[in-house]
């Protein structure tokens, strides 16, 4: 249930810490995928950055992308 809600006047536009998992379960083979990207020089996480995980069972490659900020649960109203 993903909405993509482009250009929606919210207030909440404070930079929210967003920080991708260290690892997330293969889909593939349910075994565990680490994080093989590393953050900028300055540590933070934007939306649409690229996160690539790799699974050390089957080794296949996962590209993520960082979610947007305004798709946080919880604030639909
Ligand atoms: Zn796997």
């Amino acid at each position: 249930m993903l909405r993509t809600r482009a250009g929606a006047g919210r207030r909440n536009r404070q930079t929210v810490s967003m920080t991708p998992e260290p690892e997330i379960e293969c889909i593939d083979c349910g075994g565990r995928c680490y994080l093989t990207t590393h953050a900028r020089e300055d540590g933070r996480w934007y939306p649409g950055d690229i996160v690539t995980y790799k699974c050390r069972d089957c080794l296949d490659r996962w590209d993520l992308v960082m979610p947007d900020v305004e798709e946080f649960p919880g604030d639909d109203l």
